[in-house]
């Protein structure tokens, strides 16, 4: 697997401080997505073993929350089993980290892939230009959806990710 781009403290990409990896490779090609480079699957630097650790480094810094991981596409074959290793090992060594993940396809389609145990939240579905809205939170057009996982999957339908809000 390639990758683009690691961001060491991102706020765009899911809530609080998060480190970014961008994996190359993704055949959806939408219509006016702000990336395209990504696209080829050999762009950028090979992901190795030493990526995984500094990858680790980073997260371990107290004020990052967890992991985002963008494309790319992550869910493309070539890339599957890398990122399960990399969301299983992660969740394995640092459970209170979160895993947030973009993909092009639409979560009936990537459901039953085992990545998802590893997965908090999933933001789904291809950037429509005609749907593009800039003050959607974390997703570019208006038909992508914020995933709750973990709820999803045990129930027979779509639970919407809904940020806590801590009370009194
Ligand atoms: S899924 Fe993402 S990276 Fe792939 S073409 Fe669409 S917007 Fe670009």
């Amino acid at each position: 697997m390639y990758y683009g781009a690691i961001k060491h403290l991102d706020i765009a990409n899911g809530p609080g401080i998060r480190v970014s990896l961008f994996v190359s490779g993704c055949r959806n090609h939408c219509d006016g997505c702000f990336q395209p480079e990504t696209w080829a699957f050999d762009y950028g630097h090979k992901f190795t073993g030493y990526t995984f650790q500094n990858l680790l480094y980073l997260i371990d810094n107290p004020h990052v929350v967890g992991l985002s991981i963008l494309g790319g596409d992550p869910f493309e074959p070539e890339n599957q089993s890398e990122v399960l290793e990399l969301c299983k090992t992660l969740k394995f060594l640092r459970p209170a980290k979160t895993i947030w993940m973009w993909t092009g396809y639409l979560w009936e389609d990537v459901k039953d892939l085992p990545v998802l145990q590893y997965v908090d939240v999933l933001v789904d579905g291809p950037f429509v230009k005609e749907l593009k809205n800039l003050s959607l939170a974390y997703r570019g057009s208006s038909n992508q959806r914020v995933i709750d996982v973990a709820k999803s999957l045990t129930g027979d339908q779509i639970v919407e990710w809904k940020m806590d809000i801590p009370m009194g």
